[in-house]
């Protein structure tokens, strides 16, 4: 069995399943090879040569419903031979064209004026799913199935497994800096205003948010506890496109107390790439060392300004600058499971179907994604419900959650209310599931 077939019966299956259960599922139509296995998932085809790639191998709708759960390949029929259940729902080719953003690599004429794939065309939001982390639902379908067979698997708990707070930092100050004095009196501020701006204390600085921000973060991490919480700014280390405006100094004095803050407050510092490395990936390299020598330490993550990763191969890069973990995959436009799953994933090149050692950490909530008028637009009670049902996804199938809220975004409408409120939330629904199992 090819590696990256075997890492997605695995990552279905999850990891608190015993070894022997994972290899008694198997992926082929060989009927000789049946009786190797209690389970076979019988390929539909999609990896074949001759379709594969192809624009005539994206699913039509509707689609067939297995339990419910929306099936991309295959029939929802199944039969026992021998002693074997096989499986004519091709939940691994199901799995792979959401885990490895497959749609993205058939259909490259489709990206938005930044050049990304635009969630409202994905194919999860199209057959009305994207709030529904299906790889997940076919992972729990396959456990019932081998329970159905007599295998002593663990119940399911509810919980969320790790969250992930996190800050991009596209301009940590709004008037620090000569050039910015002189854009406020161009809009008419008067100059003694924009002056004491510049030379009061940092806290005053409308976009310095972040003791506020940590304060939050730090509340959830005491009920969470350190390692199931982590939270993380993304600094910009380069690019010089309009979109990467305002270039911030990596080296002056403000930028060096908001690192000596994140350091005190144990934030870790991640890498967030300029819309020019959307464009030119090979960038990534040189704004991470530059944000290393910067700050002094090891740069493990990495999340795309404007969440702009064009293409799917260009995750590649990120692995040439060693960085092992990433935290782009949402759409800009529609909060969701953009992979199909709430859970950490090992990157597959769709291109090459080489398994890789990056790990894709979903991102199940951006801020301006629910609030923003082109993009969702909910108002404060739609927003706070449509992310209470992801979070509450992601506890029911032992997820990863990742929120990402800007420092400039606290005095847009509801934003900072829903932050807090979130938070408190959050740390509720953890302690109603603790309570269940106990
Ligand atoms: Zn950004």
């Amino acid at each position: 069995m090819k590696d990256y077939i075997q890492y997605i019966i695995r990552f279905l299956l999850g990891d608190s399943i015993p070894g022997e259960y994972i290899s008694s599922v198997g992926y082929t139509d060989d009927p000789r090879q049946y009786d190797k296995y209690s389970i076979v998932i019988r390929p539909c085809g999609f990896f074949d040569s001759t379709t594969y790639g192809k624009t005539s191998s994206i699913p039509s709708f509707p689609l067939k419903q297995l339990d419910r759960t929306p099936l991309l390949f295959g029939e929802t029929t199944e039969k026992m031979i021998g002693d074997t259940l096989v499986l004519y729902a091709d939940l691994v080719a199901s799995s792979f064209f959401l885990l490895t953003r497959y749609e993205e690599m058939v259909k490259r004429s489709v990206r938005d004026e930044h050049g990304r794939f635009p969630g409202k065309e994905s194919f999860p939001f199209r057959g009305e799913f994207l709030h529904r982390p299906i790889v997940d639902e076919y992972g729990l379908y396959l456990r019932n199935k081998l329970r159905q067979l007599g295998a002593k698997l663990p119940a399911e708990k509810q919980s969320i497994r790790k969250i992930y707070l996190t800050h991009d930092v596209d301009a940590p100050f709004y008037c620090r800096t000569w050039r910015s004095i002189v854009r406020e009196i161009k809009n008419g501020q008067s100059i003694w205003k924009a002056i004491k701006t510049k030379t009061g204390k940092l806290e005053e600085d409308m976009n310095y948010t972040f003791p506020w921000l940590f304060s939050e973060d730090n509340k959830l991490r005491a009920a969470f506890g350190k390692e199931r919480c982590k939270p993380i700014c993304f600094f910009k280390g380069g690019g010089n496109t309009k979109q990467d405006k305002p270039v911030y100094s990596l080296t002056n004095k403000d930028i060096k107390s908001l690192f000596t803050l994140c350091k005190h407050d144990r934030i870790e510092i991640g890498l967030h790439s300029s819309y020019q490395a959307g464009k030119e990936p090979e960038q990534i390299v040189k704004e991470k060392k530059k944000l290393e020598s910067a700050t002094g330490g090891k740069i493990k993550a990495n999340r795309h300004h404007f969440l702009s990763s064009r293409e799917p191969e260009h995750f590649a890069f990120l692995l040439k600058s060693e960085i092992n973990h990433d935290f782009t995959m949402g759409y800009a436009d529609v909060a969701g499971f953009r992979l199909g799953t709430c859970r950490a994933v090992r990157w597959i090149n769709p291109g090459t179907r080489k398994l890789t050692s990056l790990v894709l950490h979903p991102l199940t909530i951006m801020e301006c994604s629910l609030s923003e008028e082109k993009y969702m637009n909910l108002s404060y009670e739609e927003a706070l419900d449509y992310s209470l049902g992801l979070i509450n996804q992601t506890a029911l199938h032992r997820g990863e959650l990742s929120l990402l809220w800007h420092n400039t975004s606290l005095q847009t409408g509801y934003l900072k209310n829903l932050y807090s409120t979130l938070l408190d939330k959050i740390i509720q629904i953890d302690s109603e599931n603790r309570q269940q199992y106990k």
